[in-house]
This record gives C-alpha cells, sequence and structure tokens, in this order.
C-alpha cells in the first residue's frame, strides 16, 4: 500500500479531530500523519469556529514552524512522548511567541520574554501550540464571562459558549480551555484550578481534567492569582489523554518555584488499567444535600452503581466544614490576589494610562482602566480583610479554618481511598444568568473548594447528562500525591461507558 493510501486509510482527515490524543501521538509517531497535516486541520477548525469564543490569539508561523520542527524530530526518531500533538493553551501561561493576558486589559497586546515551565515542559515533550484560549480575567470566575479580551473574529469582549448550548455558559476560568476541547478545536488544552477551574468547566462541557496536587507542577509564568492554591494541569476528553499530558507537566522547578515539589518523575499512564476492585470510595454527604439538584445528583448515583460494578465498595464519610469553604476562600484567594496584582502599575509593563497628573494619578487611572469589576471587586476585599484591624479577625481565622478543613480531609482518607461527589451543584447555566450577582457566582463553587484549601489533587470526569440535556462531571477527590490512583479510577470507568466520547450536535 502506498504511504498516501495508508495515510488516508488511518486517518481521514475529516475524522482527525476525533482521536484522541493517545491516538494522535501514535499515528505522528508511526508516521502515518505529520504534525503539520495535524496542526493544519486543528487551525482550520478553530477559524471555522471562531463564533464559540474560544480562541484569543493564534500565530501560525509559530505554529507551523514548531509542527515542522516536530517532524524532523520524528523523521530522526527522536520524538517526545506529545511529539506533534497540538493542544492549545490557557491564556494564564505566559508564551514568548504569543500574547499573553490573562484576559485582562491590564495586559492587552502584552509579550512575555519567556514560556512558563508547563508550557516549556510539553514543548520539551514535543507537543505543538495552537494558540492562546480566553479564560476568565486572571482566572477570578466561574463562568468565563469575566474577559475583558476580544476573541478571535471578535471587535469586543464576549462570552466564550458552551458547545453544548451556546446560549450557556462554558464555566470558569478556564472556560475556552474546555470549550475548545469539546468542539474538538484541539485535542487537549491546559488550564488552571485555584478553586475549581479545570474540574468545573471540564464538567460543564462534558470534557476530563485533573488538578494536581498542589506543587506537583511548577507556576513559574502562570499570572498568579492566588498563589497558595494555583495550580495547572491537563484538560483533555479521557483520563487516559489527561495522564498523558500531566506526565509531562509535572516535576520541580526548584530554581524558580520554591513551592514546587522534588518528587521522582512519575508516568501517570502506567497504572491506568490497573483494577479497582474493592477500592473503597468515600461518599461526602455534605456532598449530597439539599444543595445538589436532582439531575445532577441522578447523573452521579447511575455513575457510583457503575463503580460498584466495577468491584469498588462506596462508604459513607463526612466532611463536615464543605459550607465554611466558601467564606474561607473568598477571603484567601481575594488577599492574596489583592498582593499579587499590586505588580500591575503602570510602571513595568502592561496598561498605562494615556493622561495623568502625577505618580499616584497614574496608579489609580492605570488600575482603573485596566482591571474589570470582579478583579477590583476581589482586591478591595485582599486588601480589606489583610488590613490592619481586620487581618486578625477575617485572615488569620480563614487560615485556622483552611487548616482543619485540610484535616477532615485526612480523617476521611482514614476510612476510603478516594472521595467521588459533585463538581458543581448544577449543570451549566444560562450565558447572563449569574453575571449580575457575584455571591450566586461564589456559591456555585461549593463542592471544588474544599480539594482546593487542602491543596488535594482533583478531577471532573463525564458521567452522564442533566437538566436541558447538558453534561454532569463527577468528581474525584484523593489524597496527596495519588494522581495515579485517580486517573486509574477515571480510566476504568471510562473503559466501560461512553460519556466521554460522546459529542456536541454540530460538531
Ligand atoms: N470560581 C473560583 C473563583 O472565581 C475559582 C477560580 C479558579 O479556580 N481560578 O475564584
Amino acid at each position: 500500500m502506498s504511504a498516501a493510501m495508508d495515510r488516508a486509510s488511518a486517518a481521514p482527515q475529516a475524522d482527525l479531530h476525533d482521536l484522541s490524543v493517545t491516538q494522535l501521538a501514535g499515528m505522528l509517531r508511526q508516521r502515518q500523519l505529520s504534525a503539520v497535516e495535524a496542526a493544519q486541520h486543528f487551525l482550520a477548525r478553530i477559524r471555522a469556529h471562531q463564533p464559540l469564543g474560544a480562541f484569543l490569539a493564534l500565530n501560525e508561523d509559530a505554529t507551523m514552524s514548531q509542527a515542522r520542527a516536530a517532524d524532523a524530530r520524528l523523521a530522526a526518531g527522536t520524538g517526545g512522548a506529545l511529539e506533534g500533538v497540538p493542544l492549545a493553551h490557557k491564556d494564564i501561561f505566559v508564551t514568548r511567541d504569543w500574547p499573553s493576558t490573562a484576559g485582562s486589559k491590564m495586559l492587552s497586546g502584552y509579550r512575555s520574554p519567556f514560556d512558563a515551565t508547563v508550557v516549556a515542559k510539553l514543548k520539551d515533550a514535543g507537543a505543538v501550540t495552537l494558540g492562546k484560549l480566553n479564560c476568565d480575567e486572571f482566572a477570578m470566575g466561574s463562568s468565563n464571562e469575566n474577559s475583558a479580551q476580544s476573541p478571535l473574529g471578535f471587535t469586543a469582549p464576549e462570552p466564550v459558549k458552551n458547545p453544548w448550548d451556546v446560549s450557556r455558559v462554558p464555566g470558569g476560568s478556564s472556560g475556552g480551555s474546555a470549550a475548545a476541547v469539546a468542539a474538538r478545536l484541539t485535542p487537549a488544552a491546559t488550564g488552571t484550578d485555584t478553586g475549581g477551574s479545570i474540574r468545573q468547566p471540564a464538567s460543564f462541557c462534558g470534557i476530563t481534567g485533573i488538578k494536581p496536587t498542589y506543587g506537583r507542577a511548577s507556576r513559574y509564568g502562570m499570572i498568579a492569582f492566588a498563589s497558595s492554591l494555583d495550580q495547572a494541569g491537563p484538560m483533555a476528553r479521557s483520563a487516559q489523554d489527561c495522564a498523558l499530558l500531566l506526565s509531562a507537566m509535572c516535576g520541580a522547578d526548584p530554581d524558580r518555584d520554591s513551592t514546587s515539589l522534588d518528587l521522582p518523575d512519575e508516568d501517570f499512564s502506567r497504572p491506568l488499567n490497573d483494577s479497582i476492585e474493592g477500592l473503597r470510595i468515600g461518599i461526602p454527604k455534605e456532598f449530597f444535600g439539599a444543595g445538589l439538584s436532582a439531575d445532577v445528583r441522578a447523573a452521579l448515583e447511575a455513575a457510583l452503581k457503575e463503580y460498584e460494578q466495577l468491584g469498588a465498595k462506596l462508604v459513607e464519610i463526612s466532611l463536615p466544614r464543605t459550607e465554611l469553604s466558601i467564606p474561607v476562600y473568598y477571603i484567601i484567594a481575594p488577599a492574596e490576589a489583592s498582593s499579587n496584582l499590586s505588580r500591575f502599575d503602570g510602571v513595568k509593563f502592561g496598561h498605562r494610562a494615556a493622561h495623568y497628573t502625577d505618580l499616584a494619578d497614574m496608579y489609580q487611572k492605570t488600575r482603573s482602566e485596566g482591571f474589570g469589576d470582579e478583579v477590583k471587586r476581589r482586591i478591595m476585599i485582599g486588601t480589606y480583610v489583610l488590613s490592619h484591624g481586620y487581618y486578625d479577625a477575617y485572615y488569620l481565622q480563614a487560615q485556622k479554618i483552611r487548616r482543619m478543613i485540610a484535616d477532615d480531609f485526612q480523617q476521611a482518607f482514614a476510612l476510603c481511598d478516594l472521595i467521588a461527589g459533585p463538581v458543581a451543584p448544577t449543570v451549566a447555566w444560562k450565558i447572563g444568568e449569574k453575571s449580575a450577582d457575584p455571591v450566586a457566582n461564589y456559591l456555585a463553587d461549593i463542592f471544588t473548594l474544599p480539594a482546593s484549601l487542602a491543596g488535594l489533587p482533583g478531577m471532573s470526569l463525564p458521567v452522564g447528562f442533566g437538566a436541558a440535556s447538558m453534561p454532569v462531571g463527577m468528581q474525584l477527590i484523593g489524597n496527596y500525591f495519588s494522581e495515579s490512583r485517580l486517573l486509574n479510577a477515571a480510566h476504568r470507568f471510562q473503559s466501560a461507558t461512553d460519556w466521554h466520547s460522546r459529542k456536541p450536535a454540530g460538531i
């Protein structure tokens, strides 16, 4: 068979975007597909689906030059695990060859002189960057309605649409990443999770995403929101793909992120197929209370039955301080944000007001113009809780409860190996439905915040559909460094079901 026919039978171009990262990597390695062809295919899809608002920036020259370099390595047989696989980055990661804005007007047109460590590591593994993905401004939000940047094809900011129903939000803050993966504009994407921003958009868009243990992946070059919580992770269609990506993303970065952990490199793909016979799955009763909508509960209960069929045992557990995670997070995260965002003052980089009278006026005008409402709200809350007289009453109290929340998890893990529950109380809501009510947005974070505050790994995997036929994700939370076990449990579920391979109509 000729090489061309071989290629045609192995990968009809129209279906390339339905292939998994694992399949694409295999075909690229076997040279049934070139990195240039793969990149061209996805760039064309991104252009065709601009109305979704998922992408903020492309640089086709940079993409194609990375793809050609990948092809050369593939030809020489020296490629990495992801050689030639296209992927896209949340615009919170700085990139040398694409603008890096964090979804903020403050960083319009900003170019970083270096790549974030996670970006560099994925590049080292051979991945080809397609472009940058929309996100909530400085990763603050749960719906991706807080971006101040105009997506490709738009001349003004526009919310990212959920590919399952374009009148609904994709979740946030990694909403562009989730929408792009669900719409098959990229086989995978990076995301960041401070309080749920990988898990919740993954759930809303019917894809799989994992936030590793705090410290697993370097934060260097991830534009900081709340440094004690921010973590990078992969978003893809399956746990198998996430495992492949996560293995490339993790690793100590001692000179650049002192909180990155010095652990041996781990191949998260290796234990994927291990049996889960006897796995004890903890069901926190506080995650299944009155706040959980009936449709989400029904999808989760069916998934838990499936887990029992696979040999897992369900154990009731308690995470008694679940409710407190909302006030605790919304004190600590804004406190850290108010400090991190003080660097945006119009002096060194980013936006600077055009007209001002003196230095103080320049700071004030620059920050008033550059930051959006949600970011200003958090800076004000953060400054307030850190100020003299309130620090003890709010910030220190929140830190103490944060420790108790982490301890509650340790008690739970004496009884179970993994914890399962909802990612969010409901399916994706309508665009505009909660945008006037910040507290309504905050409340929807209740099930993702506890693991974030404790620094634990957590993931979301699609387990069915709920109200309005929107995807429902299940959250799995593991103890520190148990990413392999989480991915193994998710992969076993995905080997027995096909929720993760469903796709939105018209995609
Ligand atoms: N929704 C949460 C917030 O608005 C979490 C965001 C995130 O994880 N980046 O802060």
